[in-house]
């Protein structure tokens, strides 16, 4: 059995404070998107339960190729195992608003059938992101998913080119991961999981590195 003594579990998911009403908007931490809870008793045995308000892009969230494609798998379509693996993490620190590379895959160690976990550490506009050339490579590298943080932006502003090579084929995409710089090797066992809910085009997940110590 696998020992998690071995192990350091860094939790790379942003925390979902439920927003409140300000005018006419819910505000999620720096987000204007709703996550509002609104708690009730249920009637039969007095517990508590919530209703949840919210949208299924918002905090860490794993895309799949329906948020991108008429016709294209939900979260409860695609295996497990896609969800989870092993991971390379690609640090693309001091890269400003340009395109992240094949070239930056490449020398971060990206193999075949890998989880690609990238970050920058930038902060603000003009993030680097990820080039079409390098969404193509991922496609061609048959990665299995691949991951960012806020530093990191999935393609070139207005241009959709990594949604339409990955989610065509059938990579799914995790936006909003954090502490990704907390990891101390460059390579990590990764889970993500989506909620099994069919017909969801995306889903929050609860993401989470395994790091041998
Ligand atoms: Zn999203």
């Amino acid at each position: 059995m696998m020992d998690l003594s071995k192990y350091r579990i860094v939790d790379l998911s942003s925390e979902i404070v439920p927003g409140v009403l300000s005018g006419e908007r819910y505000i999620h931490g720096t987000s204007r998107r709703r996550f509002e809870l609104r708690r009730f008793v249920y009637a039969p045995d007095g517990t508590f339960m919530n209703w949840v308000y919210t949208e299924t892009h918002i905090g860490t969230h794993v895309e799949c190729p329906s948020h991108y494609l008429e016709n294209g798998k939900d979260v409860s379509s695609l295996p497990l195992s896609t969800f989870m693996g092993e991971a390379v993490v690609v640090n693309a620190k001091g890269r400003r608003a340009e395109p992240i590379t094949p070239v930056d895959m490449e020398s971060g160690g990206v193999a075949e059938g890998d989880i690609v976990l990238m970050f920058s550490g930038w902060s603000g506009e003009d993030k680097p992101f990820i080039g079409k050339e390098t969404a193509k490579w991922l496609r061609e590298r048959k990665v299995k998913m691949i991951g960012v943080d806020d530093s990191i932006g999935v393609e070139a502003r207005g241009s959709m080119a990594t949604h339409d090579y990955l989610l065509r084929s059938d990579i799914p995409i995790i936006e909003g991961l954090c502490h990704l710089e907390e990891l101390k090797r460059k390579r990590v066992f990764f889970i993500a999981l989506p909620l099994r809910v069919k017909g969801l085009d995306s889903s929050w997940v609860r993401a989470v590195a395994l790091e041998e110590i």
